[in-house]
């Protein structure tokens, strides 16, 4: 499964991260782009999974869904695409090339202090 597999790199890379610093994580910040077909929920409880009994475990995880830009081919100006009215906010135009969405990206761990 998808999110399964996403899972598992972050695991490892938050592993990674924590052994590094020394540090018991406490929370991890992960970013995604809005075609991404990734469920959050689903996300968490295999993510939950996979770190019980690790150093790991208990790691909170915050998934924000970054907007999709589209490049606009009449003015040029980049723009947040939304998708129930989809024009260029400069010149309305409605001829547009989508941008790549963002990928899924670890964005900044949390450790425990003190
Ligand atoms: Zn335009």
């Amino acid at each position: 499964m998808h999110e399964t597999m996403i899972a598992q790199s972050l695991l490892a890379q938050i592993s990674e991260e924590a052994a590094k610093q020394n540090a018991k994580p406490v929370a991890a910040k992960i970013s995604c782009g809005k075609l991404n077909t990734v469920n959050d929920e689903v996300l968490c409880f295999a993510f939950e999974a996979i770190a019980e009994g690790t150093l790991c475990q208990g790691v909170k995880l915050e998934i924000e869904h970054k907007p999709l830009h589209a490049k606009c081919k009449i003015c040029n100006s980049i723009f947040i695409i939304e998708f129930s009215n989809p024009q260029c906010e400069k010149c309305n135009g409605k001829e547009f090339e989508l941008l790549p969405d963002a990928p899924l990206i670890l964005e900044e761990i949390e450790f425990q202090t003190g």
